[in-house]
């Protein structure tokens, strides 16, 4: 089954009285639409991100520099309708299942999103909804009275559909909808609700940017790793990710990158989820020789398969021999690239240890790291 997402991100930020598109806000230093774009990019094929003509390049480079990738942007039309249909005509032919996302819905879990593929793929159309809770009250001409809450759903997104019917349902139609279902429903097809999430907000007001914030803050875990190998003849030396040119290199079953060993320990950690040694084995022969960068973005897919998403990372190299500091930049983007982080939330530092114990005497080189991932796993509420 393949999955093509759409995220649109055409509007402006009017009602949240920002000067500019409201996506482009940062959250936790990340803009919205970042979170958007990499809760969706896991599950999808393709992925195609709709925004203002004016705004493409703003938005590439955002992408850019968090190490994020769509397949295509489009751009956007005056209405929010204009916007989808410009990027379902984008859409490949042999996608299944259509995912259309608000870009400012910073927090959809990989829970609910596979909820959404797997009923739309089943009924044809579904959208992720919660009861509404609080009373609601209707006010008429002065009056005001109680509104019956029964059956009453709020929507999300993302909405999925089969990639026909909710092509049909733009063809067929020329009024505008707040939602796609909204078309879908008027082809007659039924629209399966299946259970939303409380925390996936839709970032509108200033206020839900605070509690955005805080759902994220109150979410972050933090995880440590070490590691250490020893220094041979015969061995290239690579630290993060980095071939160095030294007389000796370290040895190990993968390419014994110790700096990024750390670090996936770290991450692991913070989730909770073991160690390497669980998911990359040293007596698998599948990783003999592994390159570390390659486990490192394997890591992070088997940390976003749990909901969880890195957020900020700090190495430390313990070496007395080669000096390190020329290749630690390099370090830096290999990692901030694996984990999609911007640069500023990835640090690679090193040290010697003044000629004292056994990487004093150049037997081998240690790294230590700390993590900090953000969980939204939905078992973590
Ligand atoms: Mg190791």
């Amino acid at each position: 089954m393949k999955i093509a997402g759409i995220i649109v991100a055409a509007g402006s930020g009017t009602r949240l009285g920002a000067q500019r598109n409201k996506v482009l806000l940062p959250l936790l230093g990340q803009p919205i639409f970042i979170h958007a774009v990499r809760a969706l990019r896991a599950q999808c094929d393709e992925l195609i991100l709709v925004t203002r003509a004016d705004e493409a390049a703003e938005f590439e480079g955002l992408l850019k520099a968090h190490h994020l990738v769509v397949d295509k942007m489009v751009p956007g039309g005056t209405e929010r309708r204009f916007s989808v249909e410009n990027a379902l005509m984008e859409v490949q032919e042999d996608i299944d299942i259509v995912l259309v996302h608000d870009g400012a819905r910073p927090l959809a879990s990989p829970a609910m999103i596979e909820r959404v593929i797997h009923a739309a793929a089943k009924s044809g159309a579904a959208v992720p909804a919660i009861p509404v809770r609080d009373t609601l009250r209707r006010q008429m001409d002065g009056v005001t009275e109680t509104v019956s809450r029964e059956g009453l759903y709020q929507v999300q997104t993302p909405q999925g559909f089969q990639a026909g019917l909710i092509r049909r349902a733009y063809q067929n139609s020329d009024e505008s909808a707040s939602d796609d279902a909204g078309l879908v429903e008027r082809l007659g097809h039924p629209v399966l609700l299946v259970a939303g999430d409380a925390r996936n907000l839709k970032i509108t007001h200033q206020e839900d940017i605070l509690m955005a914030q805080q759902l994220l803050n109150a979410s972050i875990q933090m995880g440590m790793g070490i590691d250490a190998h020893r220094l041979v003849e015969g061995r290239d030396l690579v630290l993060g990710g980095v071939t160095i040119p030294h007389a000796k290199g370290l040895l190990g079953h993968s390419d014994a990158d110790a700096a990024l060993h750390a670090l996936m320990d770290a991450l692991l950690g913070a989730c909770a989820l073991g160690d390497i040694g669980q998911h990359f084995p040293d007596t698998d022969a599948q990783f003999k020789g592994a390159n570390s960068l390659f486990l490192l973005r394997e890591t992070r897919k088997i940390m976003a398969a749990q909901g969880f998403v890195p957020h900020q990372c700090d190495i430390t190299i313990l070496a007395q021999k080669p000096r390190l500091a020329p290749y630690l930049p390099q370090m830096r983007a290999h990692i901030a690239g694996a984990l999609q982080l911007p640069l500023a939330q990835v640090s690679v530092k090193a040290t010697t240890t003044e000629g004292l114990d056994a990487v004093g005497r150049e037997e081998g080189i240690f790294a230590q790291a700390i993590a900090l991932v953000y969980n939204l796993a939905e078992s973590s509420i």
